[in-house]
């Protein structure tokens, strides 16, 4: 891979996660007005007072680890991934890769035209 393709991938990366974390954030935001509006309707000493806590509680985790493997498979999807290694070149990494060529995790060469 070149360098210039490294970086038109890390856009087309970049594009479409802006996307999926624009939709997920919508996602978050209506499940945790929804909740609040329960709970603050809720009569005194009823259940769904305490349960959508719980819930948001294992939701947030859930969609944190959901976010991580969905990033991990468009990186893959986009070979934005070290050939040695395997670990995510998008992200914190990217600007790493595309400044010395190397994996900064491994060291390993994953541009061709240094
Ligand atoms: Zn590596």
């Amino acid at each position: 891979m070149t360098r210039e393709e490294l970086r038109k991938r890390l856009q087309d990366y970049s594009r479409t996660g802006n996307w999926i974390a624009t939709g997920v954030l919508v996602f978050f935001f209506a499940l945790l007005i929804s909740a609040g509006l329960l709970t603050s309707r809720a009569p005194k000493n009823d259940p769904i007072g305490f349960i959508w806590p719980v819930i948001m509680l294992v939701i947030m985790p859930a969609s944190f680890f959901v976010m991580y493997r969905v990033g991990k498979r468009r990186s893959r999807q986009h070979s934005l991934t070290c050939p040695h290694c395997g670990r995510v070149l998008a992200g914190t990494p990217a600007p790493i890769v595309i400044a010395s060529g190397r994996c900064c995790y491994c060291g390993h060469a994953v541009i061709s035209d240094l």
